[in-house]
């Protein structure tokens, strides 16, 4: 049995060179234990690897590995060291496709994990609050205009700060500030971050006079119309509360609002500020004519619903001009209105994984959607997807049934209720016939199955496994059927 001891918290470097080592002499997954902290001291370091095993080439490993396990070793999982290996491993000896296979309980728990850091780190974004404290000699620090220190108490569920210590470097970069958490400090003197070791709640200052402006702030925004209590639990668990300053307010802002709301109904209604008129809205029959290239140019002037408005572009289906098979979606999402091309965002990626597991090849395929804009309601700096209604539907359906009439596929796919409702039956019920064929007169087959963003919409990982499998086995059913035609 070969030991590896780490240091305290995201030993990435440590980790990489032991796995490396470990490697190159061959020794299995079951034959290594993996300690950190206060063990190291009673352990030998690394071995080095024997003169033998160095003389082998190390082997490539994929950039996305590397990433992977960068986050997966900010996780608090004590078993992460292990499992990383493992699938180092695995990767190495004959399995080079691994990270593809999403239905994998390693490679699920690897990328849950990266989930629930990237989630972490982007809660310590959200919620560091910086006190200031007044350095004890009165002069200016450095060069700084004033003495002020700002420092901020944070309680991370994963080893994240060195990971996201640059991102205060780069938006405080004029401030002196110390960010104190658990098992690790990191300090910006406007040079130079520098990291130290963990630190208590007490070492950090309890109150300064910014409390009041965040108190102010929050209190300004708070909508008592709007108030849902679970989705601002979410946004802002309960666990960070006790280091907020505007969450003492939020206990008697979440009892007032009820009684707001309804001062708010009795009011009477005031003038509404005077508007500019509205842009007159173009809207006009679609009517494609022409090629497939022809269609997608025509499209990039639709403006048969309303939905080109607020939209970056349209987003016409791409692959093959005769692809054998079809894939319709919903509607583009928040990237792929950027883009410009279908399928390209988290579902997308998740749509390419599956499509791999199945044996299908998305370069052979036709990926579409039911609707080509992008329809949202803007939520502060994101943009947050809303279904398109039977209108905007049934406006863009010409630009579908256009595109299935050039293609010609003999398999259509469809990815959710919206692609089935507008080519299967306008009330298909997706849950009971999802995995069934039906058939056009002029025999085109069709199967619908979930989209993939209802996948990653699934919190519980047993239930998103459960849900992925079942996807993945719908999919390798078409490329049966594919296969046989
Ligand atoms: S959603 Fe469809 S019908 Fe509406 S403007 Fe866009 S392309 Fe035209």
């Amino acid at each position: 049995m070969r030991v590896v001891a780490l240091k305290e918290g995201a030993d990435f470097d440590g980790w990489r060179q032991a796995a490396r080592t470990l490697l190159l002499d061959e020794v299995p997954p079951e034959k290594v234990t993996w300690l950190v902290t206060g063990e190291a001291s009673l352990l030998p370091d690394h071995d080095a690897p024997t003169a033998q095993a160095s003389a082998r080439p190390a082997p490539r490993i994929p950039a996305e590995f590397l990433g992977l396990m960068q986050s997966l070793i900010c996780h608090s999982d004590p078993q992460r060291y292990g499992l990383a290996y493992r699938l180092l491993w695995r990767l190495t000896h004959g399995e080079r496709q691994l990270l593809q296979l999403i239905t994998d309980a390693d490679v699920m728990r690897a990328r849950n994990a990266e989930k629930n850091v990237r989630r972490d780190s982007h809660k310590m974004k959200a919620f560091v609050r910086f006190r200031e404290v007044k350095a004890a000699d009165g002069e200016p620090v450095g060069a700084f205009a004033n003495n002020s220190v700002f420092i901020a108490w944070f309680e991370p569920s994963h080893y994240i700060v060195e990971r996201v210590a640059p991102f205060f470097v780069r938006r405080f970069t004029g401030m002196r500030w110390s960010i104190l958490t658990p098992y690790r400090s990191a300090h910006w003197d406007g040079e130079t971050l520098s990291f130290s070791a963990g630190a208590t709640k007490a070492d950090a200052p309890s109150e300064d006079v910014l409390e009041d402006y965040w108190r102010t702030y929050y209190a300004s925004i708070f909508n008592p119309a709007r108030l849902k209590v679970q989705a601002m639990q979410s946004e802002m668990p309960v666990k960070y509360w006790k280091n907020l300053p505007e969450a003492q307010l939020i206990p008697s802002l979440i009892r007032e609002a009820r009684p707001r709301t309804l001062a708010m109904v009795e009011a009477e209604a005031t003038t509404p500020k005077k508007r500019f008129a509205a842009p007159e809205l173009r809207s006009a029959v679609v009517q494609p004519q022409g090629s497939l290239a022809e269609l997608r140019a025509q499209a990039r002037d639709c403006r048969g619903c309303a939905l080109w408005q607020p939209a970056t572009q349209t987003v016409f289906g791409e692959g093959p001009e005769h692809a054998q098979l079809m894939l319709v979606g919903e509607q583009p999402g928040d990237q792929e209105d950027l883009a410009g091309r279908p399928f390209i965002g988290p579902a997308g990626r998740l749509l390419d994984k599956a499509l791999l597991e199945a044996g299908l090849d998305r370069k052979t395929l036709y990926v579409t959607n039911a609707v080509k804009h992008f329809k949202f309601t803007a939520r502060n700096i994101f943009r947050q997807h809303q279904g398109a209604n039977a209108e905007e539907q049934r406006a863009c359906r010409p630009w579908l049934q256009a595109e299935i009439q050039r293609v010609r596929p003999k398999l259509i796919l469809c990815l959710g209720a919206t692609a089935a409702s507008n080519l299967i039956a306008a009330d298909f019920p997706l849950l009971a016939q999802r995995g069934q064929w039906h058939r056009w007169p002029d025999g085109t087959q069709l199967m619908a199955t979930v989209h993939p963003s209802y996948l990653l919409r699934l919190k519980e990982p047993a239930a998103r496994a459960r849900e992925t499998a079942a996807f993945v086995q719908d999919l390798r059913r078409v490329a049966e059927i594919l296969t046989a035609a």
